[in-house]
């Protein structure tokens, strides 16, 4: 017996990849620096390259200002998606399973994820005292975006990953598709083999053709009996 009709199994052996931030939320650290007037906490991978020192300042800085997650989580609480996002959400979610791939932290999406519908998400962890306090953070696995897609590769799966940034490449390169969602212009022109989304509309036309130019063939699943 089938356990899927051939439609349904080929939207099944989809999977699309998204990031986060820049793709269905603002900046986290932009907006945190924002809402609390720490100039500081703008500094992003663009400003200091090494992400560990660029993290290490981050929790000094909060720390020098007395703050800790729960501060934090109340500003990013007051954040929304961006617009268009969550209908986005929806309307990928009925053509393709969804795992977001984000570098940020479980403890700064949660806010978030609740908005989305809590789409499965894989991100890193913070390290927090029992007052709070920011100590330390946990990369969960390092270059987890396009090690995700080669182990669902691995799994039979086809992909179509989506994000705007140099940490997206590896994984959009990794993917069957890869598409740039409002990405600078610096990335545009390095990688200019990814097709670029301004819109969600544009996004959505991107994922469209992307799942009419299946190159692997759908498996058919049986239970045997
Ligand atoms: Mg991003």
């Amino acid at each position: 017996m089938l356990l899927l009709d051939l439609g349904a199994v080929e939207v099944a052996a989809q999977i699309a990849c998204l990031d986060l931030e820049g793709v269905l939320v603002p900046e986290i650290w932009i907006n945190v620096a924002e809402h609390t007037g720490i100039p500081q906490l703008r500094l992003t991978t663009r400003d200091e390259p090494d992400y560990d020192v660029l993290m290490k300042r981050r929790i000094e800085i909060l720390a020098a200002h007395g703050l800790g997650l729960p501060d934090i989580q109340r500003v990013i609480g007051t954040l929304t998606p961006l617009e268009g996002a969550p209908s986005f959400l929806d309307w990928l979610r009925e053509r393709f399973q969804v795992l977001i791939l984000s570098d940020t932290f479980y403890e700064f999406a949660a806010p978030f994820m609740r908005q989305l519908g809590f789409p499965a998400l894989f991100a890193h962890r913070l390290v927090v005292d029992d007052a709070g306090r920011l100590l330390d953070y946990r990369i969960r696995m390092q270059d987890q975006k396009r090690r995700t897609v080669q182990a669902l590769h691995g799994l039979n799966f086809r992909v179509v990953a989506a994000g705007d940034s140099y940490n997206d490449t590896a994984m959009l390169a990794e993917a069957d598709a890869g598409i740039l969602f409002r990405p600078p212009s610096n990335v545009v022109r390095e990688f200019p083999q990814f097709p670029v989304a301004q819109t969600y509309e544009e996004l959505r036309a991107e994922f469209a053709r992307a799942l009419t130019l299946r190159n692997r063939s759908p498996r058919v699943v049986s239970t045997g009996s």
